[in-house]
């Protein structure tokens, strides 16, 4: 096991584990001394203050997280905590005194600031320990009490700033056994809790499909030297590592772990009591979450176990090459996800990008989504009636999970109702559907007690914080209303006393106040002292006046204050009690947010289909793909309106398995077998496509690979990685595949990278395992000879015409092969100087001339083993080997241009000596 987890967690994220632990851990022995005995006690800390030892028994506890120590309005680190927080944050470096001549480092930021802060320390790869007052320091005599509440990491926050609303954050946890892997993961958000146990090799496609901001593996793992596939060289992001105990994932513990969490005596419920390392994966990342968050996950109420066999594997490459979530290259900023988001809550983003990220190989399940989408693409006014209300629904998943964990405001509750709301009429509207969204229909549950729960008892326009009044509804709670207007009248007698006081003494200018340290009073200036009433009582001295009270005014400044006490208390109270009633039934609001959530992205996939003229593709079993009129989806916006060129495609039928794609650069290759790919992934997701027409069989994965970039810049031992990507897909590729190359063997010399590509090419062709769709995209118009021996390939080009000498390129794909390149109109359009262009055209000529014979000779029966490629046939030797001795990857441009200039004189000279 430690063999593989080497190679496939490899380089996971070396750089968050040496910042997040390396760090922590200098921290931590900072503090921890030996590392095992608690604190240094001892020796240095004696004479602490007891808050400094409060301080130390905390930190102790949490040895690789910053505590952040809460101290009146701020929360304070401490130590090496402290010096760590001031680098990373800003903030500065103090010192406090805590003990006989103990000076401790010490940096704070505001608790209302706290969010921010927090934020920055975790996307540094920091934990941090939220430790808070747990008493309340107006009762306690002495040391208010104090502990850690939450420990936030990367996995684990809850905090809305610091949240993507449209993408999930999970945490993810790993379990090795021989060539098998565990992998639970959890968002706590959202509530969703999933485990799998599959083939160790699909454990990093799985990570990389879920994308976690955090993950935990056994500590006996080692996970410092768990090094390697998940992130690509050079890129820093990937989720952050956390080792944790190995008794947590104990088969047996985590058995337990699950059971007890759950209140249920066997798993076989939740799918994975037969599989271990599912089971192993799930309890260690239960467990953690139940540290972390101090026993708080309620909101977890049930566990999935899935097989990954069920949807389409894309890898990294896949992925990045068809820029579904990140732009790049084709888009421009955009990116398939853009292109089809349409959706109107963030739980329907949320959703979509999962399904993105994760086709479907079951084409019932497909049929079932095409056939939703088609019902709202068939009317616009369905979509915008949908639209409405699904505009009026906030995030019920975050929201449901915010009211379990306690952290909801009145305000997110009232939301909440709202958007329960709306299911009626959502329901209405999705009667008419009959059969096509009778799924949705019995997963949307109107909740009408929690909604009648919440309308009676909570305000309409209550705020976001507690203790401010108003939260609770008159007429709810008769114990409240009567506090209330206890308080009310009290005010009023208060309110009225001044002009009654006035009225009664004859003192025009007595005046009614309240001060913090008397309470209410009665003011009387020196002048009218001889005027004040007998009963009132003397309590303060000014200089231009005295200050009185009466028992009166006591009596009902006592009621004022009690009640407005009791009254926070009781409104929270109720509050809370609300709160459990709608936590009684996240599980029905769960699965309302799913349907919405469907409902929401069908809609959106509609749109899309209609705004940018999409078709309902069908399935067929014969294994065939037939696009007529296709387009690639994010390239036809960038373009623009009209601008695109729709091609058609046919393949998989007999003679048509591997289409070889030649043509100039720039012509289209790329975005043409990029869009057939896209064509594929976006029908298996359940969306419409880009054609007139498509028809094919379910693919059951795509791959891409692309050869040595346009852009040279990022070219450091490309070739090796090209390489080892195009190995992965010989050896995980099936009939059933398709395969997009682009460019491949690029990126060596010449006749090597030529003869690699072609030896590809007929290994996909002919592999008895193989024989998959391949799309081919090529430069090299000498693979066009492939069609000549290879019985199921086929030879397209990209046309182009040529008017006195300029070439305008039509992007249209027909059959046949290239037969030249327009390399030498490239270099006129990237502004090679006019003579120099002439020049190349002359020459090129003269190339082309002398090699008539040679490529006459090319459909020789034995061309299939023949290397000879011609490339320079008509260059001298010494000329030849000038330019195979070039090394193109590292040249910049002008020493390219210095190079060709030199190479040209060259030549002009043997010519000039041959003349
Ligand atoms: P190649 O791979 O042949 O070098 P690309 O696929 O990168 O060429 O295409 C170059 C540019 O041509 C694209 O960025 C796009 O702007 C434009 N293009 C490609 N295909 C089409 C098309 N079918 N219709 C219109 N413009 C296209």
């Amino acid at each position: 096991a430690g063999y593989h987890a080497h190679n496939l967690l490899d380089r996971t994220c070396e750089l968050s584990m040496a910042r997040a632990s390396s760090k922590q851990r200098e921290a931590a022995s900072a503090v921890n001394g030996d590392g095992s005995a608690p604190v240094r006690e001892s020796a240095p800390e004696r004479g602490a203050t007891p808050l400094r030892r409060q301080y130390l028994e905390v930190k102790a506890r949490h040895p690789d997280a910053i505590v952040l120590f809460r101290l009146g309005d701020f929360y304070e680190t401490f130590d090496e905590d402290a010096r760590t927080a001031a680098a990373e944050l800003d903030i500065v470096l103090t010192g406090r005194d805590m003990g006989k001549g103990q000076r401790v480092p010490m940096a704070g930021v505001p608790a209302h600031a706290l969010e921010g802060y927090l934020a920055r320390l975790i996307r540094r790869g920091y934990k941090g320990a939220i430790c808070e007052q747990v008493s309340d320091p107006a009762v306690s005599t002495g040391l208010v009490e104090r502990d850690v509440v939450r420990v936030v990491t990367p996995g684990t926050v809850v905090e809305p700033g610091l949240l993507d609303e449209r993408a999930n954050n999970f945490i993810a946890a790993v379990a090795l056994q021989g060539d098998l892997a565990g992998l639970a993961y959890a968002d706590i958000t959202t509530a969703e809790f999933a485990t799998t146990e599959a083939p160790l090799l699909t454990l990093p496609l799985e990570l990389e499909r879920l994308g976690p901001a955090e993950l935990l593996v056994p500590e006996d793992l080692d996970a410092a030297s768990i090094v390697g596939a998940l992130r690509p060289q050079g890129e820093d992001s990937g989720p952050s590592v956390t080792a944790v105990a190995d008794s947590n994932f104990r088969l047996s513990t985590a058995r337990r772990t699950l059971l007890e969490h759950f209140g249920v005596s066997t798993l076989e419920a939740f799918g994975c009591e037969g599989s271990p390392l599912a089971t192993q994966a799930a309890g260690g990342l239960l467990a953690y979450l139940q540290d972390t968050q101090k026993g708080k996950v309620g909101q977890l109420t049930s566990l999935r176990t899935y097989s990954p066999e069920r949807y389409m594997t894309l890898d990294r490459q896949t992925r990045r090459n068809l820029e579904l979530f990140g732009a790049g290259r084709f888009g421009g900023a955009k990116t398939l996800l853009d292109v089809l988001d349409y959706t109107k809550t963030p739980m329907g983003g949320r959703l979509l990008r999962r399904w993105l990220g994760q086709p479907l190989l079951d084409r019932d399940e497909l049929e079932r989504r095409l056939d939703a989408v088609e019902w709202f693409h068939a009317s616009s006014i369905r979509r915008e009636n949908a639209s409405a209300l699904l505009a009026g629904m906030s995030d019920l998943e975050r929201l449901v999970n915010r009211v379990t964990a306690g952290t909801a405001t009145p305000r997110e509750v009232v939301s909440l109702r709202r958007s329960l709301e709306a299911v009626p009429a959502m329901l209405d509207l999705l009667a008419e559907g009959g059969e096509v969204v009778a799924r949705l229909r019995e997963e949307l549950h109107p909740c009408e007690d929690v909604v009648a729960v919440i309308a009676q008892a909570v305000n309409d326009d209550a705020g976001t914080a507690m203790g401010h009044g108003g939260i609770v509804r008159p007429g709810f709670s008769p114990e409240l209303d009567n506090l209330r207007s206890a308080s009310r009248d009290a005010k009023e007698y208060i309110a009225g006393l001044e002009r009654q006081e006035r009225e009664r003494s004859g003192i025009g200018n007595l005046r009614v106040g309240y001060n913090k340290v008397f309470g209410y009073y009665l003011e009387v200036s020196n002048a009218n002292l001889s005027r004040v009433p007998d009963e009132y009582i003397r309590r303060q001295t000014l200089v231009n006046a005295e200050r009185f009270i009466t028992p009166e005014l006591k009596e009902y400044e006592a009621l004022i204050l009690n009640a407005e006490e009791r009254l926070e208390e009781m409104e929270s109270a109720i509050f809370r009690q609300v709160c459990r009633q709608v936590a009684d039934e996240a599980a029905r609001i769960l699965e309302t947010a799913s349907a919405v959530a469907q409902t929401d992205l069908y809609r959106g996939l509609a749109e899309a289909a209609s705004r940018n003229g999409y078709v309902r593709p069908t399935f067929a079993e014969d294994g065939v793909l037939e696009i007529t009129a296709g387009r690639h989806p994010v390239v036809e916006h960038v373009v623009g309106a009209g601008a695109f060129v729709p091609n058609d495609t046919a393949l998989g039928q007999a003679g048509s398995a591997l289409m070889v794609l030649t043509g100039p650069n720039m012509a289209g290759k790329s975005t043409y077998i990029r869009q057939v790919a896209l064509i594929v992934l976006m029908a298996q997701v359940g969306s419409f496509v880009p054609a007139d027409a498509a028809r094919m069989g379910i693919v059951d994965r795509i791959f891409t690979r692309v050869g040595l970039q346009d852009d040279l810049a990022t070219g450091q031992s490309t070739f090796m990685v090209e390489m080892v990507e195009t190995a992965a897909i010989l050896h995980h590729a099936t009939r059933k595949s398709l395969v997009v190359l682009d460019e491949i063997g690029r990126g060596t010399s010449t006749y090597d990278g030529l003869a690699i590509a072609r030896a590809v090419a007929e290994y996909l062709h002919s592999h008895p395992r193989l024989g998959c769709k391949t799309l081919f995209a090529t430069h090299y118009h000498e693979l066009t000879a492939l069609a000549e021996y290879l019985p199921n390939a086929v030879n397209y080009n990209v046309s182009a015409v040529e008017a006195d000498g300029q070439v305008t390129f039509l992007h249209r794909i027909v059959p046949g092969g290239a037969d030249r390149s327009y390399g030498v109109h490239v270099a006129r359009l990237a502004g090679l100087p006019p003579p120099l262009v002439s020049r190349a055209t002359e020459l090129l000529s003269e190339l082309e001339a002398n090699d008539a014979p040679r490529r006459g000779g090319r459909a020789r029966p034995q061309a299939a083993h023949s290397p000879q490629l011609p490339l320079l046939p008509a260059a001298d030797d010494g000329l030849r080997d000038a330019v195979l001795g070039l090394d193109i990857t590292e040249m910049t441009p002008l020493e390219a241009l210095n190079k060709l200039y030199a190479l040209q004189q060259q030549a002009r000279e043997a010519k000039d000596g041959q003349g």
